[in-house]
């Protein structure tokens, strides 16, 4: 029998009745374990041929290293930083994700935050509630005729170019990798959508190379009133950038469901703003989203037992040298 290990986060994602039938039929066991830190997990996956992580501890280098039998691992999600890839290619095992389970989810809610921040649908629902009536300046925006730029342009980013274009936005994207885009965007430099656009959202994976992509240089090109939302990861925006030009006036507002430190701390600056709309890492998140993700993960588990490779497989460049299993090496 082969193993898989499941390394719970909170325990929402049990019970895993189907996962464990998915499995069996394909000649494996599965154990679910939760693990407080590196040596917890690698004690627990010691034998594992397959480690599913939710969220953490994350696979290092030097946790890969001390995973003799692992061939693959997969991110219960889309993001896969959790996993050091590069060391994860070097000893042979797969990375692969769950890569389209909520494009959908994740682009509404980035459409979501956008006519948050330009309606101030949160700011105006306080003072509804407090019994306030046309209380204060009307700055609202329109996002008909307003530009919105979208940084990276896969998946999520590409969906949400295309319901902004519906919405009746001008569309400007910077992606310096992705070749073709199936969406009405105008290709331009980070510099020039950063200076003309309205409205920013951020769609990148985190890597070296997107790291702090939006820092103090970067926020200092936006226009004063522009609006900033990410739902990729926290650590694309560097928060204290985003603070000072949020003090300074320099930024009209931000919407975020990522942050470099989640759950976000109790007293965190970004806290108790007019001009700042917070959802706690909520944007993947529907019934229908959850279903995806667990037949996209289960579905790439089985072929990879079954065949020895999988489709979302992140690192293919693994392929000529992958442990696999030891029956289909
Ligand atoms: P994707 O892989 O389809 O698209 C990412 C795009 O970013 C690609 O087109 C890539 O070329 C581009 N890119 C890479 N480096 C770049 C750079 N330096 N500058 C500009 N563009 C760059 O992924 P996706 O499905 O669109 O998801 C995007 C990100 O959203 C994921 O990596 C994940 O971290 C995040 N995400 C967050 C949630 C959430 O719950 N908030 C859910 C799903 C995904």
């Amino acid at each position: 029998m082969s193993s898989v290990v499941q390394v719970e986060y909170v325990g929402d994602l049990a019970p895993y009745d189907e996962e464990e039938a998915a499995l069996a039929a394909a000649g494996a066991t599965l154990t679910v374990v939760r693990a407080a830190d590196a040596d917890a997990l690698v004690a627990a996956a010691h034998d594992a041929d397959v480690v599913w992580l939710e969220w953490t501890p994350h696979l290092t280098r030097d946790v890969l290293a001390r995973l003799p039998r692992l061939g693959l691992g997969i991110r219960w999600g889309v993001g896969y930083d959790q996993f050091d890839v590069a060391a994860a290619t070097e000893l042979g095992i797969a990375i692969a994700n769950a890569p389209s389970y909520c494009t959908e989810d994740v682009a509404e809610h980035a459409l979501a935050l956008i006519l948050a921040l330009s309606r101030q649908v949160v700011h105006r629902d306080r003072q509804g509630q407090q019994g306030l009536w046309r209380h204060g300046p009307a700055v609202q925006r329109r996002l008909a005729g307003s530009t919105v730029g979208v940084v990276g342009l896969g998946r999520i980013g590409s969906r949400v170019a295309r319901i902004a274009s519906a919405f009746g936005a001008e569309v400007v994207g910077y992606d310096p990798v992705a070749a073709a885009v199936d969406a009405p965007v105008r290709r331009v430099d980070l510099d020039d959508l950063l200076r003309s656009a309205d409205i920013v959202t951020v769609h990148v994976p985190l890597t070296d190379a997107t790291h702090h992509l939006l820092d103090t240089d970067t926020l200092a090109l936006l226009q004063p009133h522009a609006l900033v939302v990410n739902t990729s990861r926290g650590g694309v925006i560097r928060q204290a950038a985003l603070v000072e030009a949020l003090d300074a006036g320099r930024l009209g507002g931000a919407a975020l469901d990522v942050f470099e430190r989640e759950p976000l701390p109790a007293d965190n600056p970004l806290r108790g703003r007019d001009n700042v709309v917070l959802t706690p890492h909520e944007g993947a998140n529907s019934p229908q989203a959850l279903r995806d993700l667990r037949r996209e993960v289960v579905d790439a588990t089985v072929e990879w037992l079954r065949t020895g490779w999988t489709g979302s497989i992140v690192n293919p460049a693994v392929r000529a040298h992958a442990r696999g299993l030891a029956g289909i090496r």
